[in-house]
């Protein structure tokens, strides 16, 4: 589906929405009071670059943070310090345990039949190659599925090479069927006799940036060296294929995997008025991969939630509700800060009353979906409509609540999706040039006029999502 007919169907579904939603006996009406406020922050945040200066400071002053790694504590003692500068009522952190792996070196290159090097990156947790590196001929498969039907004797002894191409979509429709190359290649390789794996990146690019991201091995098979051509190596590698020769490639992964360190999820607060112990959690993540500074993934979210929040404690009434701003650890190895900080709170799920997570990049956000219950979504709808002035439209599609935040949507907790224009979003995911360059102020602003109208709306509504 084109981006043009993806929108028009997503007014279409506004309207039939809008149309449909009838207001439940048992449900509170929303005051004029949210509505006129909800309109006074979207208009304020239009107007200042909170969330832009705090992504400036995140990508400068911490940069790159591998969960588990000491700039990992780095940014979670910046976050404690942001979060008391900016004046949150409460600011504390909850201990995550989390495994650290570390990139040491990596290295490929062509041997023959024309000899030349790859640019080329290890797959995040990969194990390493043995020292020295690996030397064997390439099979290559088109995509994982194809691995997966393939014959153990085509592979035994090889570096198995996937070359799956990841689609352009404003949703990111494209990385879900691509990235299977990249979380199960590998033990699918292995089971069947290969030495290492080798990747197409997942990313819609055509720079020599190779996107790392993690592998997940099977427990019951050898783990073996992964690792991601950037796009213009995978091309080649394809073109050398294509001559028909036997394709002999170097592969040297060095990596090191230091076991579980303690690390923390760091969680801000403005408290409610009236009842406090609601919350509604605005989530992202602190950590990032290691090759750029993690701006668009995920110090933008980072800076979006706690923009937003802090917005409404300067410009607004308080809420009714608490709002949390929860920035998960480690979620690129795992959704581990996320999967720690939903069994912690697993008992306490009815006072969770609403939750989103903004990990999508810097893009504008163009759509709004939510999954609540049929006599709430009025209020959704009026979110949206005053998101419109924005360029937000109602989505017709259940949210999903984010990797981070879905964890509690799971066990039931209602969720709306900010969706953000990612048409371009995976051309630098998890790259070297996931950098603060990219970042468009206007964008961020728009970011948290939208953030601060869910927000404030969710939080002063006294009503059940
Ligand atoms: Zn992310």
């Amino acid at each position: 589906m084109s981006v043009t007919n993806l929108v028009k169907t997503a007014a279409f579904a506004a309207v039939f929405i809008a149309t449909t939603a009838t207001l439940a006996d048992d449900q509170p009406p929303l005051d004029d009071a949210t509505i006129e406020t909800a309109r006074t922050l979207r208009d304020a945040a239009l107007e200042e670059d909170t969330a832009y200066n705090l992504l400036e400071s995140l990508t400068t002053e911490v940069g790159p943070r591998l969960a588990g790694s000491p700039q990992e504590q780095v940014a979670i003692d910046w976050a404690v310090a942001k979060f008391k500068s900016l004046g949150f009522d409460k600011v504390y952190t909850e201990p995550v345990q989390v495994p650290r792996w570390e990139r040491l070196s990596e290295h490929a290159r062509v041997v023959s039949p024309f000899a030349q090097s790859l640019r080329v990156t290890a797959l995040g947790k990969s194990a390493a190659t043995p020292v020295g590196g690996v030397t064997a001929e390439i099979v290559h498969y088109a995509t994982f599925e194809d691995l997966q039907a393939a014959d153990t004797a085509d592979i035994e002894g090889k570096i198995v090479f996937i070359s799956n191409r990841m689609k352009r979509h404003i949703a990111g429709r494209g990385y879900g069927p691509a990235v299977q190359a990249r979380g199960r290649g590998a033990s699918e390789a292995a089971r069947k006799g290969a030495l290492a794996l080798v990747i197409r990146s997942i990313g819609t690019d055509s720079h020599r940036m190779p996107h790392t991201g993690g592998v997940n091995y099977a427990a019951d098979i050898p783990r073996i060296a992964a690792a991601a051509l950037s796009n213009p190596d995978a091309d080649q590698l394809e073109r050398i294929l294509k001559r028909g020769k036997p394709v002999t490639l170097h592969l040297d992964i060095q990596t090191k995997d230091h076991g579980m360190v303690e690390m923390a999820n760091v969680i801000g607060e403005i408290t409610g008025t009236t009842f406090p112990d609601d919350v509604v959690i605005l989530g992202s993540h602190l950590d990032s991969w290691d090759l750029g500074t993690g701006a668009i993934d995920d110090g933008a979210g980072v800076a979006i939630t706690m923009a937003a929040a802090d917005l409404i404690k300067r410009m607004a009434p308080r809420p009714k509700r608490t709002i949390r701003v929860v920035l998960f650890s480690a979620e690129e190895v795992g959704l581990v800060g996320a999967r720690q900080y939903a069994e912690r709170h697993k008992d306490n799920l009815k006072h969770l009353i609403i939750g989103a997570e903004s990990d999508f990049g810097a893009g504008p956000v163009w759509a709004l979906a939510s999954k609540v219950r049929p006599d709430a979504t009025f209020v959704v709808d009026k979110m949206a409509q005053i998101m419109g002035a924005l360029g937000v439209v109602r989505a017709d599609r259940v949210a999903g609540g984010g990797p981070d935040v879905g964890q509690l949507g799971r066990m039931g907790m209602p969720v709306i999706d900010m969706m953000q224009n990612g048409n371009q979003y995976f051309d630098l995911h998890h790259t070297a040039d996931d950098t603060f360059d990219k970042v468009k102020p206007e964008d961020m602003r728009q970011n948290v006029a939208a953030w601060a109208v869910f927000t404030y709306m969710a939080a002063d509504w006294t009503g059940i999502f």
